[in-house]
C-alpha cells in the first residue's frame, strides 16, 4: 500500500513517499458544455487523468457531460451548488451547498464516488472543513495557480505552471465559470487559453519527468 504525505486538513499538495514525481491537474467551475468537452478531448489525446470540481447547479443541467467525465476516467469533486463564499453563509446553508451536490452527482452518475470538496475561491473556515468531513469528503486546495481564469495568455499559463510545479503539486485550472459570471459562460472562447496551454503543458510536464496522476484516496 502506498503511503501519502497528506496530513493537513486541507490538502494543497500530495506527496508520494515512494518518491514518484506525481502532479495532479484539477479543473474548477464546470461542467460547461462549451469548454469541458474540449478539455476532455485534450486530456484523452494525452491519456492523462484529472479531477473536475463541479458546481451542482451545472450538473443538473449537464448530466450527460458528467457521465462522460466519469466514463473517461476522471474524478468528479464537489465545488458546491452555487459557488458562494462559504465564509459568509449560515451553517445550514454551508451544509446544503455541500450535500446537495453529492446528491445531484449521484443522480447524474451513480457510479461516481465523490471523495473531495473544494471551497469556492479557496476560502476555508473551520466550519467549512468540519462540514466537509461530516459529509465524508476530504478538503482539496491547490499549490499551483496559473490564474488561467484571468486569460493572461497561453505562454503565461504554461510558464507559470512550469516555474512552480514540483512533485506532489495540485494545479488549479478552470473549465467553466461561476454562476455569478454567467454572462461570460456563454462565450465559446472562454477557456481557449486553458485548452491551448494544455496541449503544450502536458508534453512539457512529461518531458520534465512528471507523472500526471489521479489524486490518491484520502485517508
Ligand atoms: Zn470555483
Amino acid at each position: 500500500m502506498k503511503v501519502f504525505d497528506c496530513v493537513s486538513e486541507v490538502r494543497d499538495e500530495c506527496h508520494d513517499r515512494a518518491g514518484r514525481r506525481d502532479v495532479y491537474l484539477t479543473f474548477d467551475d464546470g461542467s460547461n458544455p462549451l469548454c469541458t468537452p474540449d478539455v476532455l478531448d485534450v486530456l484523452a489525446e494525452h491519456r492523462v487523468p484529472a479531477t473536475f470540481c463541479v458546481i451542482g447547479a451545472y450538473v443538473e443541467d449537464q448530466p450527460k457531460l458528467i457521465e462522460r467525465v466519469f466514463a473517461e476516467g476522471h474524478e468528479i469533486a464537489n465545488h458546491t451548488m452555487t459557488h458562494p463564499d462559504l465564509s459568509g453563509c449560515e451553517p445550514d446553508e454551508v451544509r446544503r451547498e455541500i450535500l446537495d451536490v453529492n446528491r445531484i452527482i449521484r443522480m447524474a452518475c451513480p457510479q461516481a464516488a465523490v471523495r473531495h470538496m473544494r471551497a469556492p475561491y479557496g476560502i476555508w473556515t473551520d466550519e467549512v472543513v468540519a462540514e466537509v468531513a461530516k459529509a465524508g469528503l476530504a478538503a482539496l486546495d491547490w499549490s499551483v495557480d496559473p490564474r488561467d481564469w484571468s486569460r493572461p495568455g497561453v505562454d503565461a499559463i504554461v510558464s507559470a505552471v512550469l516555474a512552480s510545479v514540483q512533485p506532489g503539486a495540485i494545479v488549479l485550472f478552470h473549465d467553466g465559470c461561476p454562476p455569478g459570471e454567467s454572462g461570460r459562460c456563454s462565450h465559446a472562447g472562454l477557456r481557449d487559453q486553458t485548452l491551448m496551454a494544455h496541449s503544450r503543458l502536458i508534453p512539457a510536464l512529461h518531458e520534465s519527468g512528471f507523472v500526471i496522476s489521479s489524486l490518491p484516496q484520502p485517508h
